[in-house]
This record gives C-alpha cells, structure tokens and sequence, in this order.
C-alpha cells in the first residue's frame, strides 16, 4: 500500500439507530458511486442489533481501486442519522481536521457547530426526519441525508443516486409508483434543503484523532526500516516536542512551508496549503521559520501546552 494510493480515498461513517436504514444507505451510496464510474465499497459494522441500539455503517469511494477492507476508524465524512447520538457517543473520533459532519437536524449549520462543537469541522445540516416524514410518511431520514452528502461533497451525483433508488425500489412496489416518487423528491428535497458552514479551525490542534498507525516505539529494533519509504506506516509524529499550528486566514499560499518540510507534513489540495499531517510531522520548526513574517500562518506551540489546555477544559474550540 502506498500513501498516494491511501489518499484519494474517501472514507465515510454512518452513525445511526438499528432500523434507521444506514446499512441501506450506505449501500445506495456505494451503488451510485459505482455508477458514477468510481471504486467504492460499503458495509456495516453490526449484526442483527436490536431496534435503537447504535449502530456504525461505512463507505469507501475512489477513483482508483483499493484493497482495504477494515472498518473506518479516521473518515472524511460522517453522517449522523440520529441526531441525539451527538450527545452520547464519540461520532467525531478519528474525523480528519477540516472532514465533513453532516447531520440530521433542524439546527441551522451554525448552531449546531457551536452546540456541539464542531469547530475544526465542515458542517452541513438538513432537517432530513421532517422531510421524510413529509414525503415518505415515516421518519426514515437516510434517504434525504443521501441527497445532502451529495450537494456538499460531490462525490456522488444526484442522477446516481436516483437512478439507483429506482432500480431498487422497482420491483418491491412495481404497482405502487407513488412510493418510488416519494423517495424520489425525499432525495431531491434533501439535496436542495440541505445547509452548510465551513470550519472555523485556525490551526487549533487535532484533539479528537485516535491513530491507527504504529507508533515510532514500535519500529524495527535498532531502528532501521529495511523496505524503502515505510515510514508512512509509522506514526513518527508522536515524537513531535512542538507542533505547527496553521492558520488559514493568513496563509498568502506561498508554498514555502511545503517546500521546506523535511518530512512532506504539509498538506496541500489543489495545490494549495489545507493543513498539517499531524500524523508524520515531527515538529522541526521549518515550516514556521520559513512563514513570510508578514502572513505569519504558521507557529509552533509546545505539545506539553496544548495538553494542559486540552485537560484544564479550558481551550476554545473551533476558535
Ligand atoms: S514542523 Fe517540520 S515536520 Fe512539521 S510540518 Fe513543519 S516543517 Fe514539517
Ligand atoms: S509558508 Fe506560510 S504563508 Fe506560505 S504557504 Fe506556508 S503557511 Fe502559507
């Protein structure tokens, strides 16, 4: 496995209620990807839960293929079905600093940042239980919430994800086209109604990621990694004394810092400077030495700092 070839996947986690119908969300998404022309897997962590217990559910989707098959443990998005699972599991652990969190709810994207949170997040909401009961005459809100992972992410389209629900509701309710339709304009209206807000991050540190890679204690005894350019699989960040906090407000996207990284941490999209790679940054200071004084986007705070302030409860999120 190379590390290009891990970052063009997309992983998705669905947090939901047994019978809220994220087993069968996930499907239909992957579906439509598939019809889109992309790579994409789906599978759901549970068995045959009892009704209202908490349940996960996963999506993979690339354009290229890949042969992972493990659950997802760090996403690019999640979605939360049940709105009140925000209060009582952990649905962000893990989500990458800047991933989506689309949930089903009232709250204007906003609040709900705020309400729970969310700060270092991109954050969509849609009323999805009100337009399915509405439209389907139950509350099954996966369908609406498809539309919306749609509209803010692209990585699906809309036509896929109809035209599938077509192909699969057809020969259930071959006599009752009403219903097809009604999951139809569930799809459209979650799409259309659906609200988002970007994340306020300004560099804060990523304290929700729980890593699965290997930590650098770990590696080979007498420290040699025999295969060439391994070290991606270890986590060699935990290392890190000081860690670059970016701010993205005074990024004048020069590039130098990505430049100068010995350890390729800077991480750019469409070739520009989105954040750090936590995960393999081990705190030299280049980065913030080489900032034009002027933007000044980037500086170094002591790791022992920022795990004070995280324990005291005393940090700001999302400021
Ligand atoms: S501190 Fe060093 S390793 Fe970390 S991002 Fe900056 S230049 Fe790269
Ligand atoms: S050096 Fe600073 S201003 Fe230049 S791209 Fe990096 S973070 Fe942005």
């Amino acid at each position: 496995m190379n590390l290009t070839e891990e970052r063009v996947i997309t992983e998705i986690r669905w947090h939901a209620r047994a019978g809220q119908g994220a087993k069968t969300a996930a499907h239909i998404l992957a579906q439509a990807a598939l019809r889109d022309g992309k790579y994409a897997q789906s599978f759901p962590e549970f068995g045959p839960e009892r009704r209202g217990a908490p349940v996960q559910a996963f999506n993979r989707i690339s354009d290229q293929p890949f042969y992972m098959h493990s659950g997802v443990t760090t996403p690019d998005v999640v979605l939360i079905v049940d709105p009140r699972l925000m209060d009582t599991i952990p649905v962000t652990d893990g989500l990458k600093t800047g991933g989506w969190v689309i949930i089903n709810t009232p709250l204007p994207p906003q609040e709900a940042q705020q309400r729970w949170e969310l700060g270092l997040y991109k954050v969509a909401t849609v009323d999805a239980s009100t337009i399915a009961r509405e439209t389907l005459k139950q509350d099954i809100p996966n369908v609406p919430l498809l539309g919306a992972f749609a509209r803010v992410t692209g990585l699906v389209t809309l036509e896929s994800l109809q035209a599938d629900t077509i192909q699969r509701l057809q020969k259930r309710f071959r006599d009752r086209p009403q219903v097809i339709e009604a999951n139809l304009k569930a799809l459209e209206r979650g799409y259309q109604e659906v609200q988002w807000v970007e994340a306020r991050t300004t560099g804060l540190p990523e304290t929700h990621v729980v890593s699965s890679l290997r930590r650098w204690e770990e590696l080979p005894v007498g420290g040699i990694i025999p295969e060439p350019a391994t070290s991606v699989v270890y986590r060699t960040g935990s290392w890190r004394l000081e860690r670059p906090i970016f701010d993205p407000q005074k990024c004048v996207q020069c590039l130098m810092c990505w430049l100068m990284c010995p350890d390729s941490a800077i991480l750019l999209e469409n070739g520009k400077v989105v954040g750090i790679d936590y995960e393999h940054c081990k705190g030299c200071g280049l980065c913030s030495l080489q900032c034009p004084p002027k933007a000044k986007a980037l500086s170094m705070v002591l790791e022992a700092e920022l795990e004070s302030i995280s324990a005291s409860g005393t940090q700001s999120k999302g400021a």
